[in-house]
């Protein structure tokens, strides 16, 4: 694709393949002319990602990912040709000639996430612009309450955004079309449904009275935002809020701080994990530089990966047993079956990394981090708190609790010796059960693993959960609305469409939603549910990841799309079992069929109808 007299064949030309992909991973040097790593693009233990120098080329022998150091880049930054060469020309300062694409659709795209990040670095300019002024000063005095020095509000370039919904807009107009500025995600807007009327007027900020926090991608480009309020009124919306996932901006693929902390992170061979962007700030601010955030959700296979091109070791600080157990057991589960090397790092009850370095300093937190444990061994003795482990009753409850987590470990050598080690530490002394925690862990059922790995649930299903189970909240919220949604009860508007029509048969959810409609029929609260335990982490997953308000169009558009899905799924299966008779001489159920079909198309148009109805 680089032809001599292109531009990105003189790029090419001073680019440094080994530097370039070293950006992105950990290279080992291997040969005269080569070097190894772990490949970014598959699973794998021992690397068979090479690269070579010379001939300025790179090549993966486990999965054969393949190309120069365009198709590097386009493939880990997954974006096209002409942008990575762009890219890369910024990286080596080569100045850049005019783009060209192979499509037009292409150029847009392109063309649209450049403007996104263009706004966004005026966003977080302006925003650190407003911190300097006046009318800032309280938010100026929540940051030095919360211990955060100058040089880190400019390090990390947090800013505020001022109560008034038009000075950011104002500032961006003029040079970006509204349409870009409405796919930022930075701005909310009231349709009046009469496109002639003033569209400015109804265009305004998302984040107002709010303490800004940039969230950057890998490359130090801020790329969306989380803004603290400095309100207590509680209409001004929840305590944190995030930017919705855009064009340049994708919540399961980004790491808090991972800019900033990949070289030490590569340099120091491990990564500290903590939950929330403060505790982020505060443990990076000590000192300890290769810390990065999940930011209060489950880490995702595509972070992991991300982390895994710099580290696989990783110290989480973070209590599993706590408050934010599901998520934190979730992203555990997930980084053994990618298997990093984990430790633990339990802090004190009641601390959390940022509490702890303010009130007992950097040195106590560098000591507890020392005696991180390894998360086998922290998993063990939990068991053997929770369980009488002495009696052999005692020691079959250990077992089945710990066999779910440790049957999670890809290597089956492994797991035959974290047989042993669950044998010996909870004195296992009987042939029979030995024998059986042997064949639980090395022929571990690899269905059920499979299951828990893929992230079960549409959006559309996680708003029906929410709804479900606001039914305790909705009192409250409903009287403080001053009149407005009066009518809005989300917990029985699902309840009415999902007991009656079944929406959610078939789904990872099915137990957990049926759970949640029995309940609210007995009108027990959702938390003290029975619940299995993949029901009951499923539900604080959701309810953990609520950031968008429940509004009555948000729970109708989520009925409509599982009212969608049914139907497709149904008239999918209708049509094989036509395709399948239509081979047979059996006309009576083809015909049978034929008018079934008509009667399923029908009655998706009718259902459709009567949801855009209610919609208007
Ligand atoms: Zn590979």
């Amino acid at each position: 694709m680089a032809n001599p007299g292109d531009f990105a064949y003189t790029v090419k030309q001073q680019a440094d393949i080994v530097r370039i992909v070293g950006e992105y991973m950990t290279l080992r040097k291997s040969g005269a002319q080569n070097f190894q790593g772990l490949c970014p693009f598959h699973q794998e233990k021992t690397p068979s990602f090479s690269v070579h120098a010379t001939r300025q080329f790179f090549h993966c022998f486990g999965c054969g990912a393949s190309g120069d150091v365009f198709s590097f880049v386009q493939k880990i930054e997954n974006i096209t040709f002409p942008e990575s060469v762009r890219l890369i020309a910024e990286k080596l300062k080569i100045p850049l000639p005019k783009m060209s694409y192979s499509s037009p659709e292409e150029e847009r795209q392109a063309g649209m996430r450049v403007g996104l990040i263009e706004i966004h670095e005026r966003a977080c300019k302006f925003f650190q612009e407003q911190l300097r002024r006046p009318e800032a000063a309280h938010a100026r005095e929540y940051l030095a309450s919360r211990g955060i020095a100058p040089e880190i509000i400019a390090e990390f370039r947090m800013g505020y955004a001022p109560d008034s919904g038009f000075l950011l807009r104002d500032a961006l107009r003029g040079q970006y079309d509204e349409a870009l500025l409405r796919e930022s995600g930075l701005f909310s807007w009231k349709d009046k449904g009469d496109e002639a009327a003033d569209h400015d007027a109804v265009l305004y900020s998302k984040f107002r009275n709010r303490v800004m926090f940039p969230i950057a991608n890998e490359s130090g480009k801020v790329i969306a935002f989380t803004g603290r309020t400095l309100s207590t009124d509680e209409k001004a919306g929840p305590k944190y809020l995030n930017s919705p996932e855009t064009p340049i901006y994708s919540k399961s693929r980004v790491l808090f701080n991972l800019d900033k902390a990949k070289e030490s992170i590569r340099k120091l061979e491990y990564a500290i994990l903590v939950e929330g962007q403060m505790d982020c700030i505060s443990v990076y601010t000590a000192g300890f530089r290769n810390v990065i955030a999940s930011s209060g959700t489950a880490f995702t296979e595509l972070q992991a990966r991300l982390l895994g091109r710099f580290s696989k070791n990783i110290v989480v600080n973070f209590d599993p047993d706590t408050a934010g157990a599901a998520a934190a057991e979730r992203s555990l589960a997930l980084l053994v079956s990618e298997e990093f090397q984990i430790k633990v790092l339990t802090l004190e009850a009641g601390f959390d990394p940022d509490l702890y370095i303010r009130r007992k300093g950097v040195a106590a937190y560098g000591e507890a981090l020392s005696h991180s444990q390894k998360y086998f061994d922290y998993l063990i003795e939990r068991g053997q708190r929770e369980f009488p482990y002495r009696t052999p009753q005692g020691k079959v409850s250990a077992v089945n609790w710990l066999l779910p987590h440790f049957q999670r470990v890809p290597n089956p050598v492994v797991r035959s010796e974290l047989a042993n080690e669950i044998c010996s530490k909870l004195a296992i002394d009987t042939e029979t059960l030995r024998r059986e925690v042997r064949s639980a862990l090395i022929w571990r059922r690899i269905s059920q693993i499979d299951k828990e790995k893929r992230n079960p649930l549409t959006d559309a299903e996680r708003v029906l959960i929410r709804a479900l189970a606001s039914q305790e909240l909705s009192h409250s919220a409903v009287s403080e609305r001053e009149g407005q949604d009066l009518d809005f009860e989300p917990a029985r508007q699902a309840h009415f469409a999902l007991s009656r029509e079944r929406l959610h048969a078939g789904s990872a959810a099915e137990a957990l939603i049926d759970a949640l409609l029995v309940g609210q029929e007995q009108g027990i609260d959702p938390m003290s549910l029975a619940l299995e335990e993949d029901a009951r982490s499923l539900l604080a997953t959701v309810l953990m990841d609520e950031h968008e308000e429940l509004t009555p169009e948000l729970l109708e558009s989520a009925i409509r799309s599982l009212r969608k899905r049914r139907g497709e799924h149904d008239l999918e299966q209708l049509q094989r079992k036509v395709k399948e008779l239509e081979s047979r001489p059996d006309v009576m159920s083809k015909a049978q069929l034929a008018q079934e079909r008509l009667r399923l198309k029908q009655a998706m148009r009718s259902g459709e109808i009567t949801t855009t109805e209610g919609h208007s």
